[in-house]
């Protein structure tokens, strides 16, 4: 077992820092790609590259046999209200051994915990018997799991372990329910207002979808560890021809969480049958956006993220139970999720066993004053190391 020297944890704080104080909202990783790419060369990885989507990875290990990777996002949310915040969001202020800022939670201090990691495998001339891939990648916060795709199915990385960093309080996640993004235009026909029975109003049968959209609830499915769908309409807008014009459609946003068994064609078709029953025209897809990385690669994204669940027995759970055992004596709690995360693709798209491990509360998350106990982040970077020991043995 590996331990950081009182060195090594100074470097790690300022590394955690530095990134706090580097803005990388989505879109604009460029400054702390850079950052990140030169802690890695200077840290004992034996390749980094940036791919040309913009994500940095790093290598440690053998050169063959098993993968595995350690995922962590490099953009950030916006801060929002900058004068709700207590302290400066990108000041990287440390006060009680706590820092906070933009990104210290999610999850800045967990890509330096997943540097000093391979640091203390590299500083103890451990030998894997296997790859450790550590890739930071873009664009994780408006579409998890695009990034990831890129890099397990066009850039050849093709793990058989995932590890996401996400905060988790060093607890060890197994899982978090998926999400879908739907668009709706529900059709009318347009008429002037004095005469509506001579029209079809779109408002009135979007309202119509929308009380049978409250009506699904109870009847979502439920998982006893993910717990139960959920289903929110979270935008309306019309067109008219004028104010006094009878509307000729209607556009609703349905956002719908996922527990396992729900899929897209699920969520789908449950809005098509109220749409029938109904006697509506409407046009019900997955809402789809294109995404432009700091690099300029373009991907077209469709907003459906799969929910997914390790077995609890499974060998990588187990895995990293022991490594948390074993690096801070311990055992850990498992939880899961509420947020989304890369794991939608690897897990719950590609099939490929994963879970989370990270530093930070996820109550901290999207909120101001995000902060992170930098203990913890010592402490992460620890577990990291022994968990590439655990799942990658010489
Ligand atoms: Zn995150």
């Amino acid at each position: 077992m590996q331990t950081l020297t009182t060195s090594d944890m100074q470097e790690l704080v300022e590394l955690a820092v530095k990134l706090v104080q580097t803005p990388s909202v989505s879109g604009q990783e460029s400054a702390v790609a850079q950052l990140l790419a030169a802690a890695m060369k200077r840290h004992g990885f034996h390749d980094v590259w940036t791919d040309r989507m913009g994500n940095v990875i790093g290598r440690y290990g053998a050169g063959r046999g098993p993968r595995l990777l350690f995922d962590g996002h490099m953009d950030t949310i916006d801060v929002g209200d900058r004068g709700a915040w207590s302290r400066d969001p990108f000041a990287g202020v440390v006060e009680d051994g706590i820092l906070y800022g933009r990104g210290a939670a999610d999850m800045k201090a967990a890509l330096a915990a997943m540097i000093f990691g391979v640091k203390l495998l590299a500083e103890s001339g451990t030998q894997l018997g296997g790859d450790l891939f550590v890739a930071f990648v873009v664009q994780e916060e408006p579409c998890e799991g695009m990034a990831a795709q890129v890099l397990c199915e066009e850039e050849g990385l093709a793990p058989d372990f995932v590890v996401l960093g996400e905060p988790t309080n060093l607890a060890i996640a197994l899982g978090q329910r998926g999400r879908i993004e739907l668009d709706v235009t529900v059709h009318g026909r347009s008429g002037h207002a004095a005469a509506p029975q001579q029209a079809v109003n779109a408002i009135n049968a979007a309202a119509r979808l929308i009380f049978g959209i409250e009506l699904l609830q109870p009847s979502l499915l439920t998982d006893p560890v993910l717990g139960q769908g959920t289903i929110a309409v979270t935008h309306i807008s019309s067109t008219a021809g004028s104010r006094n014009a009878i509307p000729d459609r209607c556009d609703l946003v349905v956002d719908r969480r996922l527990t396992l068994g729900e899929t897209e064609a699920r969520a789908v078709n449950e809005l098509q049958q109220i749409s029938r029953r109904e006697g509506l025209h409407a046009d019900i897809a997955t809402t789809e956006i294109t995404v432009q990385t700091y690099t300029g690669f373009v991907r077209r994204v469709r907003k459906y993220y799969p929910p997914w669940l390790m077995p609890e027995k499974s060998p990588l759970v187990r895995a990293a139970v022991r490594a948390v055992e074993r690096s801070l004596g311990y055992s850990p709690r498992l939880t899961t999720w509420q947020f989304s995360t890369d794991g939608a693709y690897t897990l719950g798209t590609a099939g490929i066993p994963t879970i989370g491990f990270g530093p930070g509360d996820e109550r901290h998350v999207h909120t101001v004053n995000e902060q992170v106990v930098l203990a913890d982040v010592t402490r992460a970077a620890r577990v990291y190391a022994q968990l590439a020991q655990e799942l990658l043995p010489a």
